[in-house]
């Protein structure tokens, strides 16, 4: 039956394929002469590799493998350079072998949903052109850092893996608009949240976030996903404020920070020459309040923001967002509405 279609498509010279549902172990050699194939469809059946002649249909573009038997992404993948779809969902795949990435310079759309992959290898970087990843019930553990260079991705699902945290360099991603980390256990997101200027989507459901990061309300999200968190709850307590004494450290630190903003300064002018220090100083943060910088101490404070009324979005609902205070002479004044955090 299999081999009835492969010699109507020879003949008709079309240019899709599809043999999904055939319950095909293995692919005949015959297939090497499809040269000319653009769509193929080898979703739902047996396979648990794939030939090597497969690599003569140098003009395909998609090819679904979902729902077979692989156990590895088939070596000969690295050879389809013209590959822009490509589905590897429902296999037992364990490993992702960085030399087939390394051959898919065209790639757009990967989806390897319904696997067993732990690790995404840093060499996912050269899937130069990818635009959607999609690795969602895996057992993924991290991402890598690599993923922030891949500056054409659009969409990203990692929902229903094992994750704990994820890169900072994930906001680096200006195109981002879809980001799905359902179902993990991210217990918070890294500051920098203001580098996502187009995502319109963030589903974070079913984590452990207890407040979103600093600037969060700023972002121009038109769908936020949040249920079963553990964010902090709008209960006003009392509480002790300790004798706040900072350590000559840091203020040092926020004198050269201070000082570091006038280019005319002593200070401005000296720093280039220790690069060390400066590396140190990057890490600085700003008072919510006074807008004076600071590096090692600060006071955590949550403010609650609706996503309505701060965020534009149709769904009103209340969210606890990070702000960081300089000090408590800040956080005493009582023109703001920032509440201090206790970590129960
Ligand atoms: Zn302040």
């Amino acid at each position: 039956m299999v081999n009835d279609s492969i010699i109507k498509a020879l003949k008709t010279k079309s240019k899709s394929l599809n043999l999904s549902s055939r319950k095909i172990t293995h692919l005949p050699e015959v297939f090497a002469r499809l040269t000319w194939i653009v769509v193929l469809k080898l979703n739902n059946n047996s396979l648990s590799s794939l030939p090597s002649e497969l690599m003569c249909l140098q003009k395909l573009t998609e090819l679904n493998l979902g729902n077979n038997a692989l156990e590895e992404i088939p070596p000969v993948l690295k050879h389809l350079s013209c590959l822009n779809k490509l589905y590897l969902y429902g296999n037992k795949i364990i490993h992702l072998p960085p030399e087939v990435l390394e051959g898919l310079p065209n790639l757009e759309l990967l989806n390897l949903n319904h696997n067993r992959i732990k690790v995404i290898p840093a060499e996912i970087k050269r899937l130069c052109s990818l635009k959607s990843i999609s690795v969602t019930d895996n057992l993924l553990q991290q991402i890598p850092a690599e993923l922030g260079l891949m500056k054409c991705l659009t969409e990203i699902n990692f929902t229903n893996n094992k994750l704990t945290q994820i890169p900072q360099q994930l906001y680096s991603l200006p195109q981002l608009r879809k980001l799905y980390l359902a179902r993990n256990n991210l217990t918070e997101l890294p500051e920098g949240a203001l580098g996502w200027k187009n995502l319109k989507i963030l589903d974070v459901a079913g984590n452990r976030l207890s407040v979103f990061p600093v600037g969060f309300q700023f972002l121009t999200l038109e769908e936020l996903f949040f249920e079963g968190n553990r964010l902090v709850p709008f209960t006003l307590m009392e509480s002790v404020q300790e004798k706040e004494v900072l350590s000559l450290k840091e203020l040092s630190a926020r004198l050269i920070l201070q000082q570091s903003t006038n280019e005319l300064s002593v200070v401005s002018r000296a720093l280039p020459a220790y690069p060390e220090l400066q590396d140190m100083l990057s890490h600085w943060g700003q008072c919510a309040l006074c807008s004076q910088p600071f590096l090692t101490t600060w006071l955590e404070c949550v403010q609650f923001i609706n996503t309505r009324k701060h965020m534009g979005m149709k769904s009103s609902q209340s969210v606890p967002v990070r702000v960081l205070l300089c000090s408590y002479d800040c956080f005493n004044r009582d023109d703001h509405q920032y509440y201090g955090l206790v970590r129960l």
